[in-house]
């Protein structure tokens, strides 16, 4: 009844602001290390299969950015906590027929990965954010464009109306030394601003590597489970 810890409005998850406030002071360490200011980067909690309560309770304790990986839940959401004025990152694969509805909420879509999608999210009306993913395995149902065919696809977002390409985006991959990983992201991200002179930010960095990530010049990171707990199984 009386717990010093309850938010107004609902039951607290526990252990939240303390996670919260592990993960912030892991960034502001990282970003000390690589002589970065942390000012530069942004925290995107990636609140997928979470409730709606969480996503209040992570907004009282000052998050402003969420993502989200899957259409359906992601309108949901945003359509619930309109009010509160957050950053909706869409960080999940896009269907083509989904797109023009992605944008009507998410303020930044994290997955451009592909010709089709791009065309799909052509607007003459609004712009949307973007950054085009970029797949480091060889497997195609990881999501990402090949890193030979990012060129082309800078090129066809620059050449298409309503996105404005921010930067890349990429996910570890699974067994990979992640530093090396982000390397690499770094190095593809600097190749596609030759053509994109403004496309200067990186998507990278999640639960369990975020300060890799952070070392090799991530400006957005992806940060799940490590500020919200396990993810529960939806029924
Ligand atoms: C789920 C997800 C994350 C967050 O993953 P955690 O390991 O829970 O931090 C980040 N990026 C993408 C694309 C995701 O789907």
């Amino acid at each position: 009844m009386n717990d010093p810890d309850a938010a107004p409005g609902g039951p607290v998850t526990p252990g939240l602001r303390e996670r919260l406030a592990v993960v912030r002071g892991r960034i502001i360490e990282a970003a000390a290390s690589a002589g970065r200011d942390p000012g530069e980067i942004t925290t995107i909690v990636v609140t997928k299969f979470h409730p709606v309560s969480l996503i209040e309770e992570l907004a009282e304790l000052g998050v402003r950015d969420m993502g989200e990986n899957r259409h359906q839940e992601a309108q949901a959401k945003a359509a619930a906590l309109d009010s509160l004025g957050l950053t909706w990152h869409f960080v999940g694969q896009v269907q083509g027929k989904k797109a023009r509805q992605v944008r009507t909420y998410a303020q930044v879509i994290h997955s451009v990965d592909r010709p089709s999608l791009v065309d799909a999210l052509q607007s003459g009306e609004s712009t949307v954010d973007c950054f085009v993913q970029v797949n480091l395995t060889d497997d195609p149902a990881r999501g990402g464009v090949r890193p030979r065919e990012l060129d082309a696809l800078v090129e066809r977002v620059l050449a298409t109306e309503g996105l404005r390409l921010l930067g890349v985006m990429a996910v570890a991959p699974v067994g990979a030394e992640p530093r090396r990983a982000f390397a690499r992201v770094r190095e593809l991200g600097e190749q596609a601003r030759l053509a994109a002179p403004g496309a200067k930010y990186l998507s990278m960095g999640m639960s369990q590597d975020f300060p890799d990530a952070i070392s090799e010049g991530a400006t957005h990171l992806r940060i799940g489970t490590a500020i919200t707990g396990n993810r529960p199984v939806l029924g």
